[in-house]
């Protein structure tokens, strides 16, 4: 099925400055929405030619999308515990940004982009967040999180947990460092932990439009902006969304009660 793309800068960005990225990104580019059942492929062509300057021909590069509504939560990216040298429990984190709202997902790739034209390499330490991962936290001490289980903006992908890496480590204790990033990610129009006291969570971007715990627990996301021109399938890809947050949950709940 050949069908247009409206490629988004955004996307384009991340695809070209994040080749280990470009996968799991392209799952939720903007694209003409799915009406599709299990599992499909999708030959999208984008909507920009590319120009040959020597034989001025028109090249019309093809974007692959393959995406598994049954199995493809499966194939997020998570870390295990002590991975960035602190300990963060038992249960693993999920670090793939495919799991996070399309749009936060646009603000944090623009974020590790714009840390790295400032010689800041990130890496992604949590993303989404289950009910049995949050209630962990909450078990582990306020340091971890003073926010109970439903009411930390990562259970509806709205969060994420970014650390610095100097030479292979993770930095977790440069005060100027933190700020050059939280700095960059507030231009973005992200809340940034950074600002917090209870507790200090420099790692910490959210983006939420000031919607309230009991409003996302309600099943609200936030207004995105231009969200028929850069989204225009934004409530399949949140309803693909949900179902995978689902599919983690049952799988860790089940790894608590054991
Ligand atoms: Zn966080």
């Amino acid at each position: 099925m050949r069908i247009f793309l409206r490629l988004s800068f955004f996307v384009g960005l991340a695809l070209s400055s994040f080749g280990s990225f470009a996968q799991s990104n392209s799952l939720f580019a903007p694209f003409d929405c799915r009406k599709h059942a299990e599992y499909f492929v999708e030959v999208a062509v984008v909507e920009t030619p590319v120009i040959d300057s020597s034989s001025l021909i028109m090249i019309e590069p093809e974007l692959v999308l393959e995406v598994d509504t049954i199995n493809g939560w499966r194939e997020w990216t998570y870390a295990e515990n002590f991975t960035y040298g602190k300990d963060r429990g038992t249960l693993s984190m999920i670090t793939d940004l495919s799991a996070l709202h399309p749009y936060f997902r646009d603000r944090i790739l623009t974020l590790i982009a714009k840390c790295k034209e400032q010689g800041i390499e990130l890496a992604v330490v949590e993303s989404y967040r289950t009910h049995a991962k949050q209630s962990e936290y909450k078990n582990m001490g306020r340091k971890y999180t003073s926010s109970k289980a439903g009411r930390s903006k990562h259970q509806y992908g709205l969060a994420v947990d970014l650390v610095p890496i100097v030479d292979s480590v993770a930095v977790w204790d440069n005060t100027a460092l933190w700020r050059k990033i939280g700095v960059t990610g507030e231009k973005l129009g992200l809340r940034w932990g950074g600002r917090w006291r209870k507790p200090y969570d420099p790692g910490h971007f959210e983006w939420s439009s000031g919607l309230t715990s009991t409003q996302l627990t309600a099943g609200y996301f936030p207004p995105v902006p231009k969200q028929n021109e850069m989204y225009p399938c934004l409530d399949e890809d949140l309803k693909l969304l949900r179902k995978y947050w689902k599919e983690w949950e049952t799988s860790q709940s089940s790894i608590t009660r054991k």
